[in-house]
């Protein structure tokens, strides 16, 4: 049996844009109609900023050279990617581009070869479209239903607080960093 390849979004399960974009939001002073990082709902955290004229600076914050550089990473991902590939998975970054930000492309292959190790930029696949990527699963906090029927991956929902129940997104298998291999591609044999 040939390995599994895994293909892990990036802005979710490996760096934390939700978390950056509250944090440099309150420092900026900005209203949110939730009260915590954790009370998202919305699928793009603009959605809960309250003021107009707010949402279009954090916008333009979003969209400016340096945001993706200075994105933190996500507990467990390192761990969590090195356990994969110690495990003989083949593990591939699939990220869609955020076409108004410049630098993101660069960015974000700089970003990956800093925090999961230097080579590790030449395992990013930018795509705007995941569907057309060959894969066992696909591990992403917001996959578009529209790829499901042509992926050939499984889309498994990386869990945030906004893709839980209730959400397009709330039916399906989930997964996060701590949870046994297993359970995310279960081996032959080895019930998750
Ligand atoms: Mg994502």
């Amino acid at each position: 049996m040939s390995a599994p390849v895994v293909l892990v979004d990036m802005d979710g399960p490996l760096a934390d844009f939700d978390l950056h974009f509250w944090l440099r939001c309150q420092e900026a002073g900005y209203g949110f109609d939730v009260g915590h990082v954790n009370d998202q709902r919305h699928r793009y955290f603009t959605d809960h900023l309250t003021d107009p004229a707010e949402k279009r600076a954090a916008r333009a914050m979003v969209d400016a050279p340096g945001w993706f550089e200075s994105l933190p990473v996500v507990a467990g991902a390192v761990d969590g990617v090195h356990a994969m590939i110690a495990a003989g998975w083949e593990v591939w970054v699939c990220t869609k581009p955020l076409e108004a930000n410049p630098t993101c492309r660069d960015a974000k292959a700089a970003w990956l070869a800093e925090h999961f190790g230097k080579g590790f930029d030449r395992r990013l696949i930018i795509t705007p479209d995941k569907s057309l990527v060959r894969g066992d699963v696909l591990l992403d906090d917001a996959p578009k239903p529209e790829w499901f029927a042509r992926a050939s991956w499984r889309p498994v929902i990386f869990d945030a607080p906004f893709n839980r129940d209730g959400s397009e997104w709330g039916h399906l298998d989930r997964w996060t960093w701590g949870q046994p291999l297993a359970q995310l591609i279960p081996t032959e044999g080895a019930k998750p």
